[in-house]
């Protein structure tokens, strides 16, 4: 009998499997593809993220940052927000609001493997990979997992980290309210005639925002969201066609960069939609990660609220078990349940209500308003980043920077 049972090892369960293990509980992990090691000589991945200052903090703890940090990775201390049809524009810098950043652009794949690394090293964890969930019986007493394999598990805890088409929970009969935006997000690594300065910038647009994310070498990642048949069009271009494409975008921003698009590297895109689940947990179960909620990536926010969801999960657990109360029980997860579900909430429909941002032109008003008030009021920038930054009121310990030792403690 396992403490935990981790379904999914991406980002965001391999986070929760190592942060359990290292804190005393015994941990099977399945997961369904094994990720490739980490070639630092290869050419920048097409997946990155903007990791905040409090999710790189929960990733240290679950022993990958260091990792991380040896190798590929883009510390960002500014952020300009513009609108394409009007003079506003939002700016923040790290060190007004006491920071000594506001996050680091990395590579998913760095991140899973430094991940998947410390999962290796540590003890307390049974790695059960190539394998898929086939069956899955619940209840308050714990889980009963049968794996394609024929492995058959039984945990105390299930955690759903199988992303946002969660197999669990639908095993689980959790609903969720699904929004598809009717939008792909272009992904691309960009050259400009000026290195990108250390600046994550994204400028709204009528059919969607496009952001541009810093790299360590002075290019950027790309993120443009298009309407459906536009991003088809723009992916059957060739480079020099997006890349001219990508021109008349930035042009005529409001700052001196981005300038001249030079070169574009190879192109994906992902549909985008919002996803919220009307509860984390069933039984003895919880979700985390996109299994529990998905996001419009226009805040950067989706891995951020993960990692956040699994300290807040290793929070109310070390907890229950130091008051000897069961770790798995109904008041534990509810205490979770609760707590996640909130933030994602408030997110959530923070980013979907900025749909009004970039909605079509007859909207502009309200978005050169919704840009224009947030940059005249300190407080509303002031909030706006400690949320950004994984640190506002409501984080979990291990965002704030408390250490996992401390909390064992
Ligand atoms: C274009 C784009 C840009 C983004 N940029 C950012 C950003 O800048 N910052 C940010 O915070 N977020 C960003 N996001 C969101 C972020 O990528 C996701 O929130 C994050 O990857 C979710 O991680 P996860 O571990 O929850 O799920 P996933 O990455 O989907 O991992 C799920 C894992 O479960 C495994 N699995 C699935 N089913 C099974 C099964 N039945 N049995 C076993 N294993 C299974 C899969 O193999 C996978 O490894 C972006 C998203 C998009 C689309």
């Amino acid at each position: 009998m396992f403490d935990v049972i981790v379904v999914g090892a991406g980002m965001v369960g391999a986070a929760a499997a190592a942060l359990l293990a290292r804190a005393g509980f015994s941990v099977a992990i399945v997961e369904a593809n094994e990720p490739a090691p980490f070639d630092a000589s290869g050419p920048v991945g097409l997946r990155v993220s903007a990791f905040s200052p409090g999710a790189a903090d929960v990733l240290r703890e679950a022993g990958a940052w260091r990792q991380v940090e040896r190798q590929r990775h883009c510390p960002y201390r500014r952020m300009e927000v513009e609108d394409r049809e009007e003079t506003v524009r939002l700016e923040f810098d790290a060190p007004e609001f006491g920071l000594e950043r506001l996050g680091t652009i990395v590579e998913n794949d760095l991140v899973q493997w430094a991940l998947w690394q410390s999962l290796l090293a540590a003890g307390g964890v049974e790695l059960f990979c190539p394998d898929r969930v086939a069956g899955l019986e619940h209840g308050p007493g714990g889980a009963a997992v049968s794996l394609h394999s024929g492995a058959q598990l039984r945990g105390r805890l299930l955690v759903g980290a199988d992303g946002a088409d969660s197999h669990i929970r639908k095993l689980l009969g959790i609903r969720q309210d699904y929004w598809a935006y009717g939008q792909q997000g272009i992904v691309c690594v960009v050259r400009t005639a000026t290195p990108n300065p250390g600046v994550a910038w994204q400028r709204f647009m009528d059919g969607g925002p496009l952001a541009f994310l810093p790299l360590q070498d002075g290019s950027s990642s790309i993120v443009w969201s298009r309407p459906e048949a536009e991003a088809s069009r723009l992916l059957g271009l060739d480079g020099d066609a997006f890349a001219a494409e990508l021109q008349l975008a930035v042009a005529g921003g409001q700052g001196h960069w981005p300038d001249q698009v030079t070169a574009c590297g190879p192109r994906a895109a992902f549909p985008l939609s919002m996803r919220l689940c009307d509860r984390y947990t069933a039984g003895a179960a919880v979700l985390v990660g996109d299994a529990a909620h998905v996001v419009h990536p226009l805040a950067g926010q989706g891995v951020n609220l993960g990692l956040l969801d699994v300290a807040a999960l290793v929070e109310v657990l070390v907890d229950a078990r130091r008051r000897q109360e069961p770790f798995a029980g109904e008041k534990t997860l509810t205490r979770y349940g609760r707590w996640r579900r909130s933030e994602a909430e408030v997110m959530a429909r923070g980013i979907h209500g900025l749909r009004g941002l970039f909605l079509p032109s007859e909207f502009g008003l309200l978005r050169r308003l919704g840009i224009g008030l947030v940059s005249r009021s300190w407080t509303a920038r002031e909030a706006f980043i400690r949320r950004a930054t994984g640190r506002n009121r409501n984080a979990p310990a291990l965002a704030r920077g408390v250490a996992l030792t401390e909390l064992l403690h």
